[in-house]
């Protein structure tokens, strides 16, 4: 199969948002007016993002849907993406459940693939989204933004944290856990959910947003650097954030495990952001209104860093670092 026979056959579908879609030299997108263009670009390397061997139908929800939780960090909604791939082989048996995944969630989250490159190398795959934001009446955006942290604001992470890490920590062979429970952390590390709705659904009521892909700490620094604030986590808040929370195998985990993985584990793509007090009713709403739960984890403080604190505010040891590539 030469390059142009596998992008017919697995990626090439009608053009609905795009005028002009797969074939041509470039894509043509029409912002609706009214609405800014949020763009964002995520690569996944094998032995990098994700082992040799992974399955390609789940690699492929995972590579489309690490992009589109950047656009549910920033509140926009899916329009379109683009695919750049370099594969070994042009292997049916791998391109067909890996474009199957790809365009299920693409489906599922009306976003629409309108173009890439394809080259033969070592497996990499290279997403860019585009989203729409609305424009306010005064002509600022609606963008949710690393910025907006006010000092008072409640901390919060949406769904759960930390489960990818323990099916990471399982699979390098460092924590045993039962087939069933590394089966459903295992899903979480390979199919994560992007936030999209929640995102939009907070447009308007969080002061600031981040997508956790790299640790809740690292991540919720980005946030507190580009707002010049600081803030303080609730660490016996942050141990209930494993999904398997409250279950008797969840119980006999080493608490410092428990720990690393909520708080520093990557993988998530959940939401962390910030909001005044006074929207707490509107974000219960909002996570309701879309079914993702949200914890509040702590509030943000004039002085600069991260504190953790226990229940009763009394400090605890923070030793945690976020993934880095180049760390
Ligand atoms: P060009 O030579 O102009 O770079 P290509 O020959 O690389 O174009 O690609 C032909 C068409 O197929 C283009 O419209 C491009 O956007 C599209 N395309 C290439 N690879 C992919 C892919 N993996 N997914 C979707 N569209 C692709
Ligand atoms: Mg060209």
């Amino acid at each position: 199969m030469g390059e142009f026979d596998l992008i017919r056959r697995y990626f090439q579908r009608p053009a609905r948002v795009a005028t002009v879609g797969i074939g041509d030299d470039c894509a043509l997108l029409l912002p609706r007016p009214g609405q800014q263009l949020a763009v964002s670009s995520d690569m996944l390397v094998e032995g990098r993002h994700f082992f040799a061997g992974t399955d390609p139908f789940r690699l492929g929800h995972k590579a489309l849907a690490v992009n589109l939780s950047d656009l549910a960090a920033c509140g926009a909604c899916p329009l379109a993406f683009t695919l750049a791939l370099a594969l070994p082989a042009a292997d049916p048996s791998w391109v067909e459940p890996f474009a199957r995944g790809l365009l299920a969630l693409a489906d599922t989250q009306a976003c629409e693939l309108v173009g890439g490159d394809t080259t033969q190398g070592p497996l990499n795959i290279c997403i860019t989204v585009f989203g729409e934001v609305p424009l306010q009446q005064d002509g600022r955006g609606s963008a949710l933004l690393r910025s907006g942290a006010q000092v008072g604001d409640d901390v919060y992470a949406s769904g759960t944290l930390g489960d990818a890490r323990l099916a990471l920590e399982a699979l390098l062979g460092r924590t045993a856990l039962s087939p069933d429970l590394l089966a459903r952390c295992r899903q979480r590390l390979e199919m994560p959910t992007p936030r999209t709705g929640l995102g939009i659904a907070l447009r308007g009521l969080a002061s600031a947003a981040i997508d956790v892909s790299d640790g809740l700490l690292g991540d919720l620094g980005h946030v507190l650097a580009a707002s010049g604030v600081g803030a303080h986590i609730d660490t016996s808040v942050a141990a209930t954030l494993l999904a398997c929370h409250g279950t008797p195998e969840a119980a006999a985990l080493p608490s410092g495990t428990i720990l690393a993985c909520t708080l520093a584990g990557g993988d998530d793509y959940e939401l962390a952001f910030t909001a005044p007090p006074s929207a707490r009713a509107g974000v219960e709403a909002a996570a309701l209104g879309c079914g993702t739960r949200v914890t509040r984890i702590g509030r943000i403080e004039r002085e600069p860093g991260l504190r953790l604190v226990d229940a009763r505010g009394t400090p605890q040891p923070h030793h945690y670092a976020s993934f880095d590539h180049f760390a």
